[in-house]
């Protein structure tokens, strides 16, 4: 059986090694279990271009690498695995990786989030190459240029429409001719001109492998099965995220998405203790400044509680 930690933070993207930076500052000495994939969501894009303190730009997984540096400069302890259960019923609190048990007085969850892909192979190979997740992240690098949307719902129309402000134009590909978003956006981004929609179709390939950026897409009709090659610079997939939060559903309170609730303001969950930090707790923003920044929020949170709970031991135990 291990030591008992102050704190044990899952997860290894901007708000897991922001919350580390914060708690081994602290001198908490945080046990960070970061994840097989150490470094989240920005291992797979190229230029960040809007985290401030890198005026240049950066790459995505070289902007981790440092994140991950600064954790690990103040005596974050990494663990490069994935957590297979945890155990919340009592604290100390139980966290697991496979048969290794690791006990905390405080947990912080920053597992993240990943956005839904189109499962096609030429879509992950050019990832970073005009395939994006993310109109906010890379809407600036296709300016006057093509663009295709993939989604039929409210984030789509949205992607659609910030998106006009830079293309030349706006392909949004939908495979019904219904829509799960609601009227309003769908009447926006029809009133906007540069925006053309394409329905009853589907993405069969993303084209550009051999020039090895984005050239076009493959549209296959879902009503005749016609494929057709349509030239474009871009295309963004915006068919929804996941929360990885399907090991803390049977502890905290999420929403119907499975995202993790905390209360308004801070980053405590309905467990005492317990916080949740990062895009696994927000659908609203999911930026990697945001989740840094609510990494920040859960290292304080978490040092507040265990020095509140101590000053109370303390007090108690003087007037005994
Ligand atoms: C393609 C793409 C491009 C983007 N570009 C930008 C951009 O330019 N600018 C910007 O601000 N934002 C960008 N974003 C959004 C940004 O990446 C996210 O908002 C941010 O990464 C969220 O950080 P996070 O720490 O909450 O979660 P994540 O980055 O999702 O990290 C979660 C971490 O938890 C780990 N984990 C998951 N499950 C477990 C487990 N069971 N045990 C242990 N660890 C686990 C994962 O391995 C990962 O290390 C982009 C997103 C994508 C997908």
């Amino acid at each position: 059986m291990s030591d008992v930690r102050d704190v044990i933070i899952i997860g290894g993207g901007p708000a897991g090694y922001t919350a580390a930076l914060y708690t081994a500052r602290a001198n908490l000495k945080p046990l960070v279990i970061e994840g097989f994939n150490w470094g989240g969501q920005l291992m797979i894009t190229s230029d960040v271009e809007n985290y401030p303190g890198y005026p240049d730009g950066i790459m995505g997984p070289a902007m981790m690498a440092d994140f991950r540096r600064q954790a690990e400069r103040f005596g974050a302890e990494l663990v490069t695995d994935d957590v297979t259960r945890v155990d919340f019923s009592e604290r100390p609190f139980r966290v697991y990786v496979g048969d290794e048990e690791h006990r905390a007085e405080t947990v912080i969850v920053a597992t993240g989030a990943s956005a839904r892909q189109l499962g096609l192979s030429s879509e992950q190979t050019l990832q970073g190459r005009g395939v994006s997740y993310c109109a906010t992240c890379d809407g600036a690098f296709f300016r006057d240029k093509v663009v295709v949307v993939v989604g039929g719902g409210d984030s789509a129309m949205e992607e659609a429409t910030f998106l006009s402000r830079f293309a030349s134009k706006v392909l949004l590909v939908h495979r019904r001719d219904e829509f799960r978003a609601s009227p309003i956006m769908v009447d926006r981004a029809r009133a906007d001109e540069k925006i053309e929609f394409v329905l009853n179709a589907v993405v069969d390939e993303v084209l550009g492998g051999d020039a090895g950026h984005v050239t076009g897409v493959r549209l296959r009709s879902t009503a005749t099965d016609e494929t057709t090659d349509v030239p474009a610079d871009g295309i963004f997939v915006a068919i929804g995220h996941d929360p990885t939060t399907a090991l803390f559903l049977d502890w905290l309170d999420h929403d119907d998405a499975g995202y993790l609730v905390t209360e308004p303001g801070s980053t405590r969950t309905n467990i005492p203790g317990v916080f949740a930090a990062g895009d696994v707790q927000d659908h609203t923003y999911r930026q990697a400044v945001t989740a840094a920044g609510s990494g920040t929020m859960a290292a304080l949170d978490a040092q507040r509680f265990l020095d509140d709970e101590r000053h109370h031991a303390e007090t108690a135990a003087a007037s005994a």
